[in-house]
C-alpha cells in the first residue's frame, strides 16, 4: 500500500542546548488509514506534525508525501494535499463559522466554489447563524478548525490532540467526523492524542513515540491479536471447569476457588455450552483482552495516560 507519509530517522534539535525534540522517529502513514500517534507529554508527537507541515524543517532524516521528498523540487504543490489542525485551531473568534472559513479559503488563495455550505453542514455548523466563534463550545471551535483544515479538500489531516478537553458529546462529535472523512472522503488522518480509550475506537493503525524516538508501530489488527483475549469467569465448581477445558485443549488458569482465566478462541456462548453439559453452572462472566492502554502501559513501562 502507498504512503501518504513516511518519515524516516527523523531528528529535530532545538536550541544552544541542542534538545532533540525529534530522535530516530520513523513513521509510515499509508493511504486511506487513521493513524494515532501516541506517546507522553513531552514525546515529540506535536513536534513531527510541526515538521511534516513545514512549519519547521528537520535537523535530520527526512521524510516524504506520498513518495515525494521532503526536500524535492515537487514538494510545493504535494503540501497542498494536507490540511492540519495543530495546537489550538487557527480561528478568528469574532467571526462566525462562516466568515472564519471564508477568510480560510481567502489565506490560501483558493476560489470557494460554493464549498462551505457543505463544509458547515459536514462539521454540524450549518444553523449557527451569526453567532462568533467565541461563543461556540470547544466542540464546536473544534469541528470549525478541522473544517478549516478541509479548506481545499486535503487528502492527508493531521490533528493534533483533537479530543484534548472536549465534553463527551464533543468527543462523540469530533470522533464521527474523522470516521466520516475517512469513509466519505478516503482521506488519510494522523491523529495525535492521549485518550487512548478513545483513539481506539477510530484508528486502524498506531504508532508510540518516546523520547522523539519511534519505539513501535503497530496495526489495530495486529494490536487485537497481540494480546491474550481471555474469559474471567466465576463458577459453582472450578474443578469441572479445569476438567472440562483440559479434556478439550482449552487453555485456562484457576484463580481462586470459583474463578478462572479461560485463555484463546473460545467465545462466550462455546464456553457456556462446554460448562453447561458438564453441569458446572456460570455465575458471572467478563471478557477482557489487550487494550490500546495495556499494550502502551506494557511497551512503554510507564504509569497510565487517559
Ligand atoms: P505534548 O503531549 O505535551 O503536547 P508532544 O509529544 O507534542 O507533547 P512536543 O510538543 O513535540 O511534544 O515537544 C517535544 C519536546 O521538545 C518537549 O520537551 C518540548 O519542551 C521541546 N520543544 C518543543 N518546541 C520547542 C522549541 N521551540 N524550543 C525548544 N524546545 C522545544
Amino acid at each position: 500500500m502507498e504512503n501518504a507519509l513516511t518519515a524516516t530517522d527523523l531528528s529535530k534539535v532545538y536550541g544552544r542546548k541542542q534538545f532533540r525534540a525529534l530522535d530516530g522517529c520513523s513513521v509510515n502513514v499509508p493511504v486511506g488509514v487513521i493513524y494515532g500517534l501516541i506517546g507522553p507529554n513531552g514525546a515529540g508527537k506535536t513536534t513531527l506534525l510541526r515538521v511534516v507541515c513545514g512549519l519547521q524543517r528537520p535537523s535530520g532524516g527526512g521524510y516524504s508525501l506520498w513518495g515525494v521528498p521532503h526536500d524535492g523540487k515537487n514538494i510545493g504543490p504535494v503540501r497542498r494535499r494536507l490540511g492540519a489542525v495543530i495546537e489550538a485551531p487557527a480561528l478568528d473568534p469574532h467571526m462566525t463559522a462562516r466568515e472564519n472559513l471564508r477568510r480560510q479559503y481567502r489565506i490560501l488563495g483558493l476560489p470557494d466554489e460554493g464549498d462551505i455550505p457543505d463544509l458547515l453542514a459536514f462539521a454540524g455548523l450549518g444553523d449557527t447563524g451569526k453567532k462568533k466563534a467565541r461563543d461556540f463550545s470547544l466542540g464546536m471551535r473544534q469541528r470549525l478548525g478541522i473544517a478549516m483544515a478541509l479548506a481545499g479538500g486535503p487528502d492527508l489531516l493531521l490533528l493534533d490532540e483533537p479530543l484534548n478537553g472536549l465534553d463527551p458529546q464533543g468527543v462523540i462529535d469530533v470522533r464521527e467526523m474523522i470516521l466520516r472523512l475517512r469513509a466519505e472522503r478516503r482521506m488519510t488522518v494522523l491523529i495525535s492524542s492521549h485518550n487512548l480509550g478513545e483513539l481506539e475506537k477510530i484508528a486502524t493503525h498506531y504508532g508510540f513515540l518516546e523520547k522523539g524516538r519511534t519505539v513501535r508501530e503497530i496495526t489495530a489488527a495486529e494490536l487485537e491479536k497481540s494480546g491474550e483475549r481471555r474469559l474471567r469467569v466465576t463458577v459453582s465448581d472450578v474443578n469441572i471447569l479445569a476438567r472440562a477445558l483440559y479434556a478439550r485443549g482449552i487453555d485456562y488458569r484457576v484463580l481462586s476457588g470459583n474463578e478462572a482465566a479461560v485463555y484463546g478462541a473460545v467465545t462466550p456462548v462455546e464456553l457456556s455450552a462446554i460448562l453447561a453439559k458438564e453441569g458446572c453452572e456460570i455465575l458471572s462472566l467478563e471478557e477482557s483482552g489487550e487494550t490500546l492502554e495495556s499494550y502502551y502501559v506494557n511497551l512503554m513501562g510507564g504509569e497510565k495516560h487517559a
